[in-house]
């Protein structure tokens, strides 16, 4: 792979190009994508975003959203448009298998394919160029150096700074997260000085939820949420059920794995969703302990040091099971925490 600033000389040139993330995007997959695309449409590009599969409804306001392509429902308009592409970029995953079944597809592309992520253990085989850097807060801040670096401050407009400032806002959990440097208060600055309205990007994201997915949250607070005060751990089980009895649609669950993290003690937490096809796991933690590692050992996933996720395809109940177990394999961490 080599540096993504071999790259800065070859976007004068327009081009055909197709960008993509991880599956069921989220602000920073959503929010850098769009923000490259709205970047490099100024550069004369002709500019595709593909998502591997469809995404939650608080990402729709994002500017361009309407135009992202969902390959699991378009996949023939899409697979066109990678066939076409001779730039491929490849926004905030590490491997391509997290494209689902985009996988063979973007492996077997012509176009040149470009990293940009933040993720640990990067398949840097795969990519002709790119940037992998875990000290990075978001990818949306990546894209924003990139903007900068390659001498195109003037091509931040309204619509790359809100799309930037969603995929960092959220990223960073709103700005707290230790990950948040001095360089991220300088981007959002400068963000603000072209004129981000960040109070909108916030209500967008956050208050546009339905009435059931709070009781959704209630029930799962009252009923499937676990506490280990000798592993500092908290455990969220939801059965498929629950998802069917209160309509929960894609994004509705996002977030919830941080709620536990808020009881004092707690350094651990992790959701286990049974969605059907699969059993989605989300893990988070506080300090110290390893989450990536975690999901990768146990759970066929990764991640980042501190987020980090995985599936399986065994039953809801062997899920749980194997994540105690683990808990219990990592006591002498868990429990002997350093605050
Ligand atoms: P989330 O728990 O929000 O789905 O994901 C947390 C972090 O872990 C994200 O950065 C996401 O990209 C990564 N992640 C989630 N699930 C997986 C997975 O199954 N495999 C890998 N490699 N990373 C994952
Ligand atoms: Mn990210």
């Amino acid at each position: 792979m080599q540096q993504i600033k071999e790259i800065y000389s070859l976007l004068k040139q327009p081009e055909k190009v197709v960008i993509t993330t991880h599956q069921k995007p989220d602000g920073d997959a959503m929010g850098s994508s769009l923000g490259l695309f709205h970047f490099l449409k100024q550069l004369g590009h002709q500019v595709t975003v593909i998502s591997p599969t469809n995404w939650a409804d608080f990402l729709d306001w994002m500017p361009g959203a309407n135009q992202v392509l969902d390959y699991e429902k378009q996949t023939a308009e899409a697979n066109l448009a990678i066939d076409a592409a001779g730039w491929i970029f490849c926004l905030d995953f590490n491997t391509l298998s997290r494209t689902k079944r985009m996988e063979e597809k973007l492996g077997n592309a012509s176009g040149r394919r470009v990293l940009i992520d933040h993720h640990q253990e990067p398949q840097e085989d795969a990519f002709a160029f790119g940037i992998s850097d875990t000290s990075k807060s978001s990818t949306c801040e990546m894209v924003y150096d990139l903007i900068i670096d390659s001498g195109n401050r003037d091509k931040i407009n309204g619509e790359v700074a809100e799309c930037l400032y969603a995929g960092v806002m959220t990223d960073t959990g709103s700005f707290r997260f230790p990950i948040t440097s001095a360089a991220v208060h300088r981007m959002v600055a400068d963000l603000k000085e072209k004129g981000l309205e960040h109070s909108r990007v916030h209500e967008e994201l956050f208050d546009n939820y339905l009435e059931n997915r709070f009781r959704f949250i209630g029930n799962v607070l009252q009923h499937r949420m676990e506490i280990f005060y000798e592993y500092n751990t908290a455990l969220i089980s939801v059965p498929q059920q629950d998802l069917i009895k209160f309509n929960i649609i894609t994004g509705d669950t996002e977030g919830l794995v941080n709620y536990p993290l808020s009881i004092k003690g707690i350094k651990l937490a992790a959701i286990i969703i049974d969605r059907g096809e699969e059993r989605k796991c989300s893990f988070r933690s506080k300090g110290g302990f390893d989450v990536n590692t975690f999901a990768r050992k146990y759970f066929n996933g990764g991640g980042h040091f501190n987020a980090a996720g995985g599936q399986s395809k065994e039953p809801l109940e062997e899920v749980v099971a194997k994540f105690i177990k683990a808990m219990k394999e990592n006591r002498e961490q868990l429990s002997n925490y350093q605050f």
